[in-house]
C-alpha cells in the first residue's frame, strides 16, 4: 500500500501519476503528488519504479494502510531502494533486475483486487434490485 509521499523530495514532475494503474495519485494544489485514493492502491510499486526523487513509499501490506510517515519512511533507509534493486534509470549499468521477488505481494494484491471487485458488484447487484 502507497503510505506516504516525501513532499520536499517531490519535484512535481507527474511521473508517479502517469505510471499508476489506479489513479491513486495526483498533483495536489501545491504541485506535489499527494496519495488521493489510498484505498485503491494495489501495491504493484510502479510509482516508486518511476519516482526519479525517491519520494514516495509503498509498504508491502496489501490489505491495510500501515500508517509510515515521512521521518519513518526516511529513516528506514528504503526510499529508492526498490529502484535501486531492480536496476531501473541510472541503476541500470550496476544492478541485476530482482523483480521475481515480489511475486508473492503480487500475487496477494491480486486475490484482494478480485475480492474487492466481487463485492463491489455484489454491491451495486443489491443496490439495482431494491
Ligand atoms: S503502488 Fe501502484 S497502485 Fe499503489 S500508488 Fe503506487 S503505482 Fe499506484
Ligand atoms: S514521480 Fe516523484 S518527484 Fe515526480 S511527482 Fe511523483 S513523487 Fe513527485
Amino acid at each position: 500500500m502507497i503510505e506516504v509521499v516525501i513532499e520536499d523530495r517531490c519535484s512535481g514532475c507527474g511521473d508517479c501519476v502517469e505510471a499508476c494503474p489506479s489513479d491513486v495519485l495526483a498533483l495536489g494544489e501545491g504541485g506535489k503528488a499527494v496519495i488521493a485514493a489510498q484505498a485503491d492502491c494495489q501495491t504493484c510499486l510502479l510509482c516508486e519504479l518511476y519516482c526519479p526523487a525517491d519520494a514516495l513509499f509503498v509498504w508491502p501490506e496489501t490489505e491495510r494502510v500501515a500508517g509510515v510517515t515521512a521521518q519513518q519512511a526516511l529513516a528506514s533507509g528504503q526510499l529508492g531502494a526498490f529502484r535501486r534493486d531492480h536496476g531501473w534509470g541510472e541503476h541500470a549499468a550496476n544492478r541485476t533486475n530482482q523483480h521475481w521477488r515480489m511475486g508473492a505481494i503480487f500475487e496477494r494484491a491480486r486475490l484482494q483486487a478480485i475480492e474487492l471487485a466481487a463485492a463491489k458488484a455484489a454491491r451495486t447487484e443489491e443496490g439495482s434490485s431494491t
